[in-house]
């Protein structure tokens, strides 16, 4: 078996060996399916995981825009069409410094896992560019996003590719990506999810991810009998997902201690409420300032320069910042300081070695893929109240965003449970194989 998951992966690197990140996901993702492949003659034989890995197509353009000091710049925009096989392309946006296509085409793969899982239909697709927005003034967002878009805007479509938020995508981008998209189209459609409430947008997609993250915690502590009521939490981040899941934790009764950004780590051990996460809020969303601020407010907590949650005693772990954020070193001390539970808000930021322990220690590990699939399943959730023309109240979109959380538990127990442990990572990898491999199989070979 090793011998042919090695095989496998290294005729996938000679095409791909300046790729880091992308194969490290299509080596977790082989290491889970290959096995299941090999033992289901359905799959056996047709080079159904070759044929996945591979994006149907990929975008790469040139982005010219104006800065407010009338300097022309230039960015690279792309999208990767992954997989179309159970709907239209679907995934978010990313836009900052260190986007490549590398990381476009790992956080694509794994987005067909993860549509997958949510049991809607839709397809994977990511993109972005390298423009950095922090410290850019909202006239030269505008210019980006609507240069961006200009490009875009040939490729994508209501039932092609809808395009959302990622890391540096959040309302205002899509706000005006929207603009220039029904101005050039000359057509008011549901193209891009993550809109706002007044124009097509649902409730509860800027909360989906971060809510859905901690739905999943939940999920794993009560398989073993356990509650989140009461645990202590560190969260990673400070973006939308970090500030949402933060929420719902505080809601459930839990106590979170520490929130982060590229600049360092806040650790408040009487525990972030609502007052301080508003503040926080406002911080990020509105002043867009570095999380040391918080200290500014709230003096008796402490900035730790530089530093991630990591080695901070806590019984819950939620990483939300982005991938490879969490090494092997993090793990151990999560382990040691007597963390039992590792839900990933995050795309891919437990590295293969920080994952290696967990399942060793046989905590509860969820991967992003199942952990933090809530946001892209309201936006699923958001794509079909377009189409009704109409929108669900909170409570409904909410009761619906649990039970698909719900259901992404189950399946990762179906295809995940060992003997005293459940391998979510395995779980999830093979459930949402399935789906997709069952439909390319049905499609033929196109
Ligand atoms: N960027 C999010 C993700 O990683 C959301 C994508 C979407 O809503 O389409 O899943």
């Amino acid at each position: 078996m090793k011998k042919i998951i090695n095989n496998f992966i290294s005729e996938i690197e000679r095409k791909n060996s300046n790729e880091p990140e992308f194969m490290q996901a299509v080596r977790e993702i082989s290491e889970n399916v290959l096995p299941y492949i090999i033992s289901h003659d359905i799959y056996h034989g047709k080079n159904i995981l070759m044929r996945m890995v591979e994006p149907e197509r990929v975008l790469m353009f040139r982005v010219v825009w104006v800065d407010d000091n009338g300097e022309i710049q230039v960015n690279r925009g792309y999208r990767v069409q992954m997989n179309s096989a159970i709907g239209p392309y679907k995934g978010g946006l990313r836009f900052h410094p260190t986007v490549n296509l590398s990381i476009l085409k790992f956080l694509a793969l794994e987005q067909v896992f993860k549509n997958s899982l949510t049991t809607l239909p839709m397809g994977a697709g990511k993109g972005g560019s390298d423009f950095d927005p922090k410290g850019k003034s909202d006239g030269e967002v505008m210019r980006f996003c609507q240069s961006f878009m200009t490009e875009l805007y040939r490729y994508i479509g209501p039932n092609t590719d809808v395009p959302a938020g990622d890391i540096g995508v959040g309302g205002r981008e899509i706000g005006y990506m929207f603009g220039q998209y029904k101005k050039l189209k000359k057509e008011f459609t549901g193209v891009l999810t993550g809109k706002g409430l007044s124009w097509g947008g649902s409730l509860i997609r800027p909360e989906a991810t971060g809510y859905g993250t901690v739905y999943f915690a939940e999920n794993m502590l009560q398989h073993v009998s356990k509650s989140i009521e009461g645990k202590t939490v560190t969260i990673s981040g400070s973006g939308n997902v970090a500030q949402y899941a933060a929420e719902k934790c505080i809601q459930l009764s839990a106590k979170v201690i520490s929130m982060s950004d590229s600049s360092g780590t806040i650790y408040d051990n009487e525990g972030i409420n609502p007052e301080k996460l508003a503040f926080i809020m406002d911080l990020k969303n509105n002043k867009r300032e570095r999380i040391s601020k918080y200290l500014d407010q709230y003096p008796k907590a402490k900035f730790l320069k530089n530093k991630t949650p990591w080695e901070i005693k806590c019984d819950i772990a939620l990483p939300c910042a982005t991938q490879n954020e969490l090494n092997e070193k993090d793990a151990k001390a999560l382990i040691g300081n007597g963390c039992i539970c590792v839900s990933e808000g995050a795309n891919m930021p437990c590295n293969p070695n920080a994952i290696k322990v967990f399942k060793s220690n046989k905590i509860l590990y969820a991967p992003g893929k199942a952990s933090n699939a809530g946001g892209v399943a309201v936006s699923g959730l958001e794509m079909a109240q377009n189409s009704l023309r109409y929108s669900w109240s909170r409570e409904e979109v909410d009761a619906k965003l649990r039970e698909i959380m719900n259901l992404i538990h189950k399946s990762c127990l179906t295809y995940g449970q060992e003997e005293d442990w459940v391998n979510y990572e395995k779980g999830a990898n093979i459930a949402g194989f399935i789906k997709v491999a069952d439909a390319v199989l049905a499609q033929g070979i196109v």
